[in-house]
């Protein structure tokens, strides 16, 4: 019998509940818990078997220690926001239950992405005897799992790391992004830092760019540099790689809406006196967008999200792709969801099988790329993520634009 809590019921929690529910065999019990329970129950009334709702506030450990405490599950899936990672790390310990999550704690009044917050509580889940998961969602998670993979069975030893993060879909929105705007904007506005010679280096956003032409026909697109939280735990755990970088795919309509709001003060972090009362820009720009789990319906398009990997075997170079392509139509007509949250969500709900079996069942604080890949990537291919694996020619580069 394996409970399971998520937290959450945004676009990735609606399909994680849906993954989960769907199978039954490990997930023999589901509560799905958040700040605004009506979101809970709307999520609970799409599945095919009954789950669990509950109102919580995350950033409350007492609270998250009573809803534990009542529930009895054996993990937390926590797809809240990076603010709640400590709180509910926090509530875990206190009460004996294994955690999973997909994103980097983040401090909630400075845009930083860093692992150390989390990793600090290695001893403590050690001597609890409980595994904490960080990281199961795509990127970061599977583009992790895909780099352990490639370095498993490919390569003697890796060198460099492309990770390409391709969205071709369109909602037909202006503006709007396809997971938490708040999350989104931060880390799409942060400063460029990407691992070269054993050490990060800083440049401007969005100032690297590239053009890509994804297999399969999904299109060609324009992709810009920019830091990602992945990259300082396998530039840690991959002490080979002499540089690793992260791409993403945007459009110009989103770079220049994303430019104005920037040039107006509306990505700011920073509260402002408004008649009388203070608000925080980016809060307010985050309540005028559409919620991602609303954009499911609309979009039309492909994902191409995956990992060029380059080292040597045998003595030889060599450079692999490997890749995932989902469809957001179909995702939707699966869980009622586009392929960001589902790209998240699938490998939130296989991680934490991995723990409920027992294959990933360690006691400490784990990112995803130290646990064996080959049945989490066993199980993207059975449950809706399935990959490929292609060598490129040594020769190839990505066709860098401008300087
Ligand atoms: P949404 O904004 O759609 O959902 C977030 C949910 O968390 C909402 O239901 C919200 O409640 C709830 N929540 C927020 N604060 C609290 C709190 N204090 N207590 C309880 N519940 C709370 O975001 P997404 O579903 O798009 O993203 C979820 C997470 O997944 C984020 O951490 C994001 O960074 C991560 N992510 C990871 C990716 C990866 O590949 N690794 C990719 C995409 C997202 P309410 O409805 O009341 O606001």
């Amino acid at each position: 019998m394996s409970k399971v809590m998520i937290i959450g019921a945004g676009g990735v929690g609606g399909v994680v509940a849906h993954k989960c529910a769907q199978l039954s065999e490990v997930f023999t019990e589901i509560v799905l818990a958040s700040r605004t329970e009506s979101k809970c129950q709307a999520i609970a009334a799409q599945l095919s078997r009954p789950i669990h709702t509950a109102q919580v506030d995350a950033d409350d450990v007492p609270a998250l220690v009573k809803l534990l405490r009542r529930e009895e599950p054996k993990l937390v899936i926590n797809v809240a926001l990076p603010y709640q990672d400590l709180t509910i790390m926090d509530a875990c310990l206190e009460t004996g239950v294994h955690y999973l999550d997909t994103a980097n704690y983040e401090p909630i009044d400075t845009a930083q992405f860093e692992y150390r917050w989390q990793w600090d509580y290695q001893q403590r889940f050690v001597d609890a005897g409980l595994t904490a998961l960080l990281g199961s969602g795509f990127d970061p998670g599977a583009t992790n799992v895909f780099t352990a993979y490639i370095a498993k069975h490919y390569l003697d030893e890796i060198h460099e790391l492309d990770i390409i993060d391709i969205n071709g879909g369109d909602h037909g929105y202006p503006f709007a992004t396809n997971f938490n705007p708040e999350i989104n904007i931060r880390e799409v506005s942060a400063a460029c830092r990407h691992w070269e010679n054993g050490e990060f280096v800083t440049t401007a956003a969005m100032t690297k760019k590239a053009r890509y032409s994804c297999p399969e026909g999904v299109g060609t697109f324009n992709i810009y540099r920019m830091y990602h939280e992945e990259l300082e735990s396998l530039s840690t755990h991959f002490p080979s790689l002499i540089r690793a970088q992260f791409w993403m795919s945007f459009s110009d309509n989103y770079l220049k809406h994303l430019e104005v709001l920037e040039n107006v003060g509306l990505t700011s972090i920073s509260p402002v006196d408004f008649q009388g009362q203070s608000i925080v820009p980016i809060q307010f720009l985050a309540q005028l967008l559409p919620e991602p789990s609303a954009l499911g319906g609309l979009t039309k398009g492909k994902t191409c999200i995956g990992c060029i990997v380059r080292g040597v075997k045998n003595g030889k170079e060599k450079v692999m792709y490997i890749y995932n392509i989902s469809d957001h139509q179909r995702c939707y007509e699966e869980v009622q969801s586009q392929a960001i949250s589902y790209t998240t969500g699938v490998p939130a709900a296989i991680g934490a099988k991995m723990i409920l079996e027992g294959k990933w069942r360690k006691p400490g604080v784990w990112n995803i790329e130290q646990c064996d890949p080959d049945p989490f990537m066993c199980d993207m291919n059975r449950y809706g993520l399935p990959w490929k694996v292609v060598e490129l020619d040594p020769s190839f580069q990505l066709d860098i634009v401008g300087k």
